[in-house]
């Protein structure tokens, strides 16, 4: 990477010289800590010129057959295939985690590009015949126009793929605001739409920051906004969108809970919460920060867990054996171990400490060692906030009835797991839990594309979740059409309320 700028309509496009447009992000290697490159910063200008060839390549692509539509994702599809090796690298070396995780994460956005392929069969409307003699009435879902994706830096490639396949298969063109600190993927996503044959103008991306994302949060032309990202800004999102007359669903921070009840395979309990705790170096959405231990669990479960935690294999995320990469940013960094700090003044119990790891030939990347805290309370910051990073807190509850009040009261609701032998209290479990998505033996979770992913309380803002049958509704407004053809016969006007007799 050496100077990324925007993609609009078909080709780059600078920043414009002056104003606000003349402004640059740094972008890092998180395994070497140097500056990688740098994004151009859009402002108004840039959002203007997007939302305008966005808006100007809608209605021909809204009228372009579904099946016409859905060939061009077929061809993303294999073009996916084709790159993933390189597109892995991409995400790799901005983002740090480690390659199979980069792999792993394109294969989750193809999926949704895979459901979105049978999107004329998802926008069969319903029909109703003779709804009153001689008349019948259908209903169709049409796009919404203009629909823009403000994504987070944790998932590159397929958060925004969450978003788009589903929006554009709809009939909608798209414009891409990706995260700052890992730009790249995004505009090799608009690459390679083009090449299968997308009309330019129909996906764009504006590269930037706060000055983008507003600019594009008030554009008139704009109909409908998505966002991925921290709760706070999730939620000034969802206002201000709305303020402005946009459809919004805002998806937004995390602490996912998974509960170890006594009767759970420890092994398996173990296994899953090393993954699900340390995979990406917990920066992600899903990822379980808090494990409870219920009943006399807790003991047995450390003694599984630390050992295995010390034994993490921190690394590049291109070094094959690594099992976690760095953080993003030095920035990131320097947050996630001053919650480390701030767990030890608090009182928790610091089993082990990853701040003091040194990697030979990496001193300068942004790299943290597995952290484990034990008898962690609900009281503590480190408990009621989210680190977004390689932090596992472990709470011990008493009973399962104290184990489902604390998820419930906690104010994320994103996802939740509980692991156990016994069908009765999972199920339980399943039915009274305040969470979007839940799993039962299975640590992380993520629905599959043709289900909708999307979290309860201060983890979404808005009424519909990202892709399945959710994202359908979200990027296309019904219409319902009531129709008769009187053949020569008039009933006269009619100054009462239409009836069916
Ligand atoms: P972030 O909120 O800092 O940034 C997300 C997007 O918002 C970026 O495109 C960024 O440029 C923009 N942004 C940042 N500050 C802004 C501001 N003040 N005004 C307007 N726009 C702003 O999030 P992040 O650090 O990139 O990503 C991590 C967060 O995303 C975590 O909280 C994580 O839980 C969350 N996340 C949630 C989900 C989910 O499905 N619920 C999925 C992935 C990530």
């Amino acid at each position: 990477m050496s100077d990324l700028q925007h993609f609009i309509n078909g080709k780059r496009a600078e920043n414009t010289a002056g104003g606000s447009g003349g402004r640059w992000g740094d972008v890092f290697n998180p395994a070497t800590g140097e500056r990688a490159g740098r994004v151009a910063l859009g402002g108004a200008a840039e959002v203007d010129q997007a939302v305008r060839a966005a808006a100007a390549a809608f209605p021909g692509w809204a009228a372009t057959p579904p099946l016409t539509r859905a060939r061009v994702l077929f061809k993303f599809r294999e073009l996916l295939e084709r790159e993933a090796d390189a597109m892995a690298r991409i995400i790799t070396d901005e983002h740090g985690k480690v390659l199979s995780d980069a792999k792993g994460e394109l294969v989750r956005g193809a999926e949704v590009v895979e459901f979105a392929c049978g999107i004329p069969h998802l926008l069969k409307g319903d029909f109703t015949e003779q709804v009153g003699r001689g008349i019948d009435s259908w209903s169709v879902r049409q796009p919404l126009g203009v629909c823009v994706g403000i994504t987070p830096f944790n998932f590159p490639a397929m958060v925004p793929m969450w978003m788009f396949p589903v929006a554009l298969a709809c009939g909608n063109s798209f414009v891409l605001k990706p995260s700052e600190r890992d730009p790249s993927t995004g505009y090799r996503i608009a690459e390679l739409l083009l090449e299968a044959g997308l009309p330019p103008g129909v996906f764009n991306v504006v590269n930037g920051d706060k000055e983008a994302v507003d600019a594009l949060l008030r554009h008139p032309d704009v109909d409908a906004i998505s966002f991925v990202g921290s709760t706070a800004i999730a939620a000034y999102i969802y206002a201000t969108a709305a303020q402005n007359g946009k459809r919004v669903q805002a998806l937004g921070g995390a602490k996912n809970h998974m509960v170890v009840m006594p009767d759970a395979d420890l092994d398996q309990a173990t296994d899953a919460l090393m993954g699900a705790a340390y995979g990406s170096a917990g920066e992600r959405c899903m990822a379980v920060s808090v494990a409870v231990a219920v009943g006399g669990v807790g003991d047995r479960l450390m003694d599984k867990l630390v050992p295995r935690v010390r034994a993490l294999k921190v690394g590049p995320g291109t070094d094959p054996d690594a099992e976690m990469g760095p953080l993003v940013t030095g920035t990131h960094l320097a947050k996630v171990r001053s919650y480390v700090d701030l767990g030890v003044a608090e009182g928790a119990k610091l089993v082990v400490d990853g701040r003091g790891l040194n990697l030979q030939g990496y001193e300068s990347g942004f790299f943290l060692g597995g952290c484990l805290f034990d008898d962690v309370t609900p009281d503590m910051r480190i408990y009621k906030e989210e680190i977004f990073g390689p932090v596992l807190s472990v709470v011990r509850a008493p009973d399962f009835e104290q184990a489902v009040k604390l998820v419930n009261d906690h104010e994320y609701g994103n996802g939740v797991a509980i692991f156990t032998r016994d069908g009765d209290a999972a199920r339980e479990f399943a039915n009274r839990i305040q969470i979007g998505m839940v799993g039962v033996n299975v640590p992380i979770p993520v629905p599959m594309a043709f289900h909708s992913f999307g979290g309860w309380k201060r983890s979404l803002f808005g009424d519909m979740a990202v892709h399945g049958m959710e994202g359908v509704r979200f990027y296309t407004r019904l219409k319902t059409v009531t129709s008769r053809w009187p053949a020569g016969i008039r009933s006269g006007a009619e100054y009462v309320m239409p009836t069916m007799r």
